[in-house]
């Protein structure tokens, strides 16, 4: 297997391993136990890790965080028919049902 990237985190870790096993990706969250040892050791190698099958899943799973942060990183948008503030996630208004127009 092969190290995709190392999180700030267990929690940020653990959500990007949800993400990719949800996208049909075979993935660990690895190094979960030296967290306390962030300062004595470079972090790069203390962070939760999110390890992924070495080979094509490398790429396919960039690509599933990719878009996962395209979609979180969406603006907050107000709903044109009820005037409902609604987070950027949300293609659809929850009140009234209106699709978010496009930009
Ligand atoms: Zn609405």
């Amino acid at each position: 297997m092969k190290r995709l990237l190392t999180c700030a985190n267990l929690v940020e870790a653990q959500h990007k391993a949800n993400l990719l096993i949800a996208a049909g990706i075979h993935a660990e969250v690895r190094n979960t136990y030296l967290a306390g040892a962030v300062g004595d050791i470079p972090f790069v190698e203390a962070g939760p890790q999110v390890w992924v099958n070495a080979g094509h899943d490398v790429q396919a799973a960039l690509n599933v965080l990719a878009a996962a942060d395209r979609v979180a990183s969406d603006p907050d948008w107000v709903c044109a028919e009820c005037g409902e503030p609604i987070e950027g996630q949300f293609a659809q208004c929850w009140q009234c049902g209106a699709m978010r127009p496009f930009a």
